[in-house]
């Protein structure tokens, strides 16, 4: 059985054939996936499961950034090697408490961090169960917002579930609820949907005026929930011309 990790490479690499207008950023993710994916195994493999061993990553994701990665990271890539190893574990544990606010780092830090807590995380929320019918608004596993919803079949319909932003840990959610301002009113919870792409949908609120994206499994089961996120960016930026913001950005700061 191929791992999620291959399962997430794979539909990258089939959606850079027919979406040329994401090609570059899907080629980077491929790249990156790759590199998870050895830093899952190292996690699976050691017995010692601290945040502080993560450190010793960083010079390989540097390298990839500083090949594949945007101007930005690059630049950020570069004044992070001055960092101490004390620092950047600090970052690590950081993000993984919960003890920084995302605006207090510079964006581009967090996605070192995220990219290599995202393997960690995910290996650990693995072995726990977080079976739940509460709805609740961040991940019972890590206490991460989720990063997109996914809608799985179900009978006639579809039943939905929320997936989280760090460990992947897909939980249960009542299809009509925001997660964001926990508002019910149907009238107040509009979907947008693109011709482009009938399985993706546009969850948004305009009370609290955020939106996550949904990925439509009955409509297309071979869609990677976050693969087909992010190979939607286009949905994003359509959003955000609405006035929407999303409840939680990718990975890849979108
Ligand atoms: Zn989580
Ligand atoms: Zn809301």
């Amino acid at each position: 059985m191929r791992s999620s990790w291959d399962l997430r490479i794979a539909r990258a690499s089939e959606l850079i054939q027919t979406n040329p207008a994401v090609a570059e950023l899907l080629n980077f993710y491929v790249r990156l996936a790759h590199l998870q994916k050895s830093v899952y195994q190292a996690v699976a493999a050691s017995n010692q499961h601290e945040v502080g061993a993560l450190v010793h990553h960083f010079p390989a994701l540097l390298r990839l950034v500083q090949e594949a990665g945007s101007p930005v990271l690059k630049e950020a890539a570069a004044k992070f090697e001055s960092a101490s190893e004390e620092a950047r574990i600090d970052l690590l544990a950081a993000i993984w408490q919960h003890e920084v606010e995302s605006h207090q780092l510079p964006a581009e830090y967090e996605f070192f961090a995220n990219a290599l807590l995202q393997p960690f995380a995910e290996y650990l929320a693995q072995r726990t169960d977080t079976a739940t019918e509460a709805s609740p608004p961040i991940c019972p596993f890590c206490g991460s917002k989720p990063q997109l919803a996914v809608l799985r079949p179900e009978g006639e319909g579809a039943k939905r579930f929320l997936l989280c932003s760090l460990c992947g840990t897909e939980w249960f959610f009542r299809r009509l609820l925001c997660p964001n301002c926990a508002e019910e009113n149907k009238e107040k919870l509009p979907v947008f949907t693109a011709k482009e792409f009938d399985y993706v949908r546009v969850d948004a609120c305009d009370t609290c005026r955020t939106y996550l994206k949904s990925i439509d499994l009955s409509k297309n089961g071979k869609a990677v929930p976050v693969v087909d996120e992010l190979a939607t960016v286009s949905l994003n930026m359509w959003a955000q011309e609405h006035n929407y913001q999303k409840v939680q950005p990718n990975l890849f700061g979108v």
